[in-house]
């Protein structure tokens, strides 16, 4: 129970603040004072979600899934598909790191704080976690004044990223960092052996289908976004659901709403729209990374429109995606998942 938080380097600590990873109905206890809790506190957290909703008779624990297979269709049944119904499947990423690869981190604690999320005093969530940020960049298919004010707003933008920027550099001691590259001296001075943790998560989604038709479409084309509609389902793979594949500022947060969105999808509040329109909707969505993230685009962060998604999410789902009351609150308010409480 809990996941990579069984097992981490010794004095981990969240990186995400405890208000926005936290389950949207189970709030941090108050035996939990710090904003960047410990992993054991992580670990706690989670251990008694399971417990407080009963979920640990639902885990069979000690078991390897080796692999998932769709029952009924062959491969050649299913190459012609256009509409599939939905029931449940489940799929687990295979974590490689273990005993068996063991690695070393190295760093400089003087150097590698924990991140602060109020640059020059002003809370983070203000500059990036609100309606407001969201309109500085541009989104997947949106229309002409969307564009235009994120085309507008992108200096200010630029603006925010330099603020912050500057706090970083200063508290991180950057500059100096630059002038005296500790790393290089180290490296002569110490033998340290260096290895990666070889998770590749591409790898493992992919193999963990015995059908090679769903090894072929889980990952799409090289050189585009892994094809998940609404980052979640891949339109030509039924009965499956991949949640925590894209990621988010806050994980939990991310996963909950998805986890919530699939729980609807099953049991049939909201009809998906047909494969063509998904793979439109995927398509639009990899214009949007290469846009941003360059080369790292393969793999999906809502991070920068996170309430934008979420709103795509409540809209399917029926809810109402202003969560917010009054204009100013809807456009300044940082959004969290206490936002997400009820439908
Ligand atoms: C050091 C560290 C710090 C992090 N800090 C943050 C943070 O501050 N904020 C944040 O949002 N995210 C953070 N993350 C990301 C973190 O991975 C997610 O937040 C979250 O824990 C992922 O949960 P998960 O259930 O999707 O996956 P995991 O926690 O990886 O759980 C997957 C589980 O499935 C099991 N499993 C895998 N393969 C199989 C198989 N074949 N058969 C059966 N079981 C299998 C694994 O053993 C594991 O127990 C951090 C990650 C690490 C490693």
């Amino acid at each position: 129970m809990g996941g990579v938080w069984i097992n981490t380097v010794e004095t981990t600590k969240l990186q995400t603040p405890k208000p926005a990873f936290h389950f949207s109905d189970f709030p941090w206890p108050d035996s939990v004072p710090e904003l960047f809790p410990n992993q054991f506190q992580v670990l706690d957290y989670l251990r008694s979600y399971a417990h407080h909703f009963d979920l640990i008779k639902d885990i069979k624990f000690g078991t390897k899934v080796l692999g998932i297979k769709y029952q009924g269709a062959s491969d050649e049944e299913m190459q012609p598909w256009c509409l599939w119904g939905w029931k449940w499947g489940a799929l687990q990423f295979k974590r490689e790191m273990g005993v068996e690869h063991p690695c070393r981190v190295l760093y400089r604690t003087e150097h590698w704080n924990v991140p602060d999320y109020n640059p020059w005093g002003v809370p983070l969530p203000y500059l990036y976690l609100n309606r407001f940020s969201e309109l500085m960049v541009h989104k997947p298919g949106e229309g002409f004044l969307l564009s235009l004010l994120a085309t507008i707003l992108a200096p200010l933008r630029l603006a925010f990223s330099k603020f912050v920027e500057s706090d970083i550099e200063k508290k991180l001691r950057l500059a100096k960092f630059v002038k005296l590259p500790v790393l290089a001296s180290a490296k002569k001075a110490l033998k340290f052996k260096v290895r990666t943790t070889r998770f590749q998560g591409e790898k493992n989604i992919k193999d963990i289908f015995e059908s090679k038709t769903f090894q072929d479409h889980i990952l799409g084309s090289p050189d585009a976004a892994v094809p998940l509609y609404r980052e979640c389902i891949h339109p030509r793979i039924p009965q499956l659901a991949v949640i925590g594949f894209s990621e988010c500022v806050a994980n939990l947060y991310t996963s909950e709403m998805r986890c919530r969105w699939t729980a609807e999808l099953l049991d049939s509040t909201f009809k998906l729209p047909s494969i063509k329109e998904m793979e439109s909707y995927s398509a639009k969505w990899d214009q949007y990374l290469k846009r941003y993230s360059g080369r790292y685009y393969r793999r999906s962060c809502i991070g920068a429109l996170h309430i934008w998604y979420n709103d795509q999410l409540c809209k399917d789902m029926g809810w109402n995606p202003k969560r917010k009351k009054g204009f100013f609150a809807e456009s300044f308010e940082p959004y969290g998942p206490s936002d997400y409480v009820s439908p």
